[in-house]
């Protein structure tokens, strides 16, 4: 049997019944990611002496008949943003090419406790600012549907790794999309939880008022477990909520209730001219699957939300500004000293050379939009436009218990085919916006395959602390259409720069 072509959760039964070791798992995982990496080219890092070493420890505590948590030698790969003691955490920048965080971010605590193994870092957008994983200062990863295709982004290796089986679960970072679209693109399920909902302490900040630690899983019930394991208050985060989870739901019968009656919304602005016929399709299908189940199914407008984009691109650019100003060439990563020059040239030196050019435009951009002057004008505005954006969102949510539509206007794009044109690059990400500036929790599913073979995303969003309603809504529809297999596509098609 091949262990990676199978569901955390199934690995996880598999383990807890002692049918199989943690260390075996890992070693399906570590073979696969040998036979596959070549073409996805997914990891910045591979870690698999550490990965085996957590495996044969928790084996060992399962021996001794430790209580283990559920996911226990389920291995995971984690986003090179997040960051992990003694693991090189580069964000795909080169200005962080050697960094070597001292800690641990407060998730990768919780999955080291866990005992979850980690098999490596992930690729991603520099920064996390991209939508297809090219802007990484080291390699672009490839979409394991089609290598000539993009894997989404930023979250692109960890979306790819998840949907090309080299692990069972990731964690990504989702500021205005990162871990839904790469999701979508690759056919696997992915998480924004809601704003505070876990924990930003060691993920390396891009913009603080939207950034999100989110899960990629192969299945709606896997993506439940790592949510369930990463969530929760800690005084390190200072937006972290103190609200519980529901303790209640076994991640393996949380489904049991059904659709019935539920009240879902289809968004209209996300089903007009500009999205794919193909993608629309798909999710007219899943309507209808849906209300077949019982649910109430109504086309619900919401006009602003065709603002969300513009709004989205002046605070991100803003907060990243500020926050990326840390990067001075005296206190993290590369230093680029020229002789006799003073501490200014060092700095702009560092900056030059250290930061790629999506990077750059957006220091500019959020500068310029926070400069005396134009703060009004721009970075106060665009605010203005947040607050009556989530005021109209908490308006449909009294209709709806859950909002739905695209996950991505359309399948993914071919490599190469939109880095030089910005506009249409933030464009693929524009269904994934009102979520991060409401802070609502939102969900990408698969949602079939399109004529030509490529994956659709669905995106369902909940009021805030309802991740448990998504992932339900999201294992009914896994029970009425099933998952499909893992794309053997990678093992056979050559292709795509780098
Ligand atoms: N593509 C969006 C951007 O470039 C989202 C990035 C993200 O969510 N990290 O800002």
């Amino acid at each position: 049997m091949d262990l990676f072509r199978l569901s955390a959760l199934q690995l996880s039964g598999l383990m807890r019944e002692g049918e199989v070791s943690s260390e075996e798992v890992v070693n399906s995982f570590l073979q696969r990611i040998e036979q596959v990496e070549p073409q996805v080219k997914a990891f910045l890092l591979l870690c698999p002496e550490e990965a085996l070493a957590a495996a044969r420890e928790v084996d060992r505590r399962r021996l001794r008949g430790d209580e283990l948590n559920f996911l226990a030698g389920v291995p995971v790969a984690v986003k090179d943003n997040i960051c992990t003691r003694g693991l090189r955490t580069t964000c795909a920048s080169r200005i962080l090419e050697n960094y070597v965080p001292p800690y641990d971010a407060t998730v990768v605590s919780a999955i080291r406790r866990a005992g979850l193994p980690i098999l490596g870092k992930t690729n991603m957008d520099e920064f996390a600012m991209g939508s297809s994983t090219e802007n990484s200062a080291f390699f672009s990863t490839r979409n394991p549907w089609d290598t000539r295709r993009v894997p989404g982004g930023s979250s692109g290796g960890s979306a790819a790794a998840v949907a090309a089986g080299e692990a069972p679960l990731a964690l990504g970072s989702d500021t205005g999309g990162s871990v839904r679209q790469p999701a979508a693109f690759c056919g696997v399920t992915g998480l924004r939880p809601t704003y505070g909902r876990v924990s930003r302490y060691g993920l390396i900040a891009f913009a603080s008022s939207l950034d999100q630690v989110g899960t990629h899983s192969r299945d709606a019930a896997g993506g439940l477990a790592l949510f369930r394991l990463i969530a929760g208050h800690d005084p390190l985060d200072a937006t972290s909520i103190n609200t519980p989870l529901e303790e209640d739901v076994e991640a393996d019968n949380f489904c049991e209730n059904g659709l019935k009656g539920l009240r879902l919304g289809l968004i209209s602005e996300q089903m007009g001219d500009g999205f794919a016929p193909e993608v629309k399709e798909k999710i007219r299908q899943t309507a209808a699957l849906l209300e077949g189940e019982g649910a109430f199914v109504e086309e619900v407008s919401l006009p602003l939300t065709d603002y969300a984009l513009a709004a989205y691109y002046l605070i991100n650019p803003a907060e990243a500004s500020s926050n990326l100003g840390r990067y001075d060439g005296v206190r993290y990563g590369l230093s680029e000293r020229i002789s006799g020059g003073g501490v200014r040239e060092m700095f702009a030196h560092t900056r030059g050379k250290g930061f790629g050019m999506e990077v750059k435009r957006r220091i500019i951009l959020g500068s310029y939009a926070l400069s005396a002057g134009y703060y009004d004008a721009y970075y106060l505005q665009a605010l203005k436009v947040r607050t009556l954006i989530k005021k109209e969102m908490e308006k449909a949510f009294e209709r709806f218990d859950v909002l739905f539509g695209p996950s991505t206007p359309t399948t993914p794009f071919m490599l190469g085919e939109k880095v030089d044109d910005p506009l249409q690059m933030y464009l693929s990400d524009v269904c994934n916006i009102t979520d991060a500036l409401t802070g609502n929790p939102s969900l990408s599913i698969p949602c079939g395959l399109s004529p030509a073979g490529m994956p659709v995303g669905m995106q369902l969003s909940a009021p805030p602390l309802n991740e448990m309603l998504l992932f339900r809504v999201a294992a009914a529809i896994e029970n009425m259409r099933p998952l499909p297999p893992l794309p053997e596509q990678v093992n056979i098609l050559e292709g795509g720069q780098c």
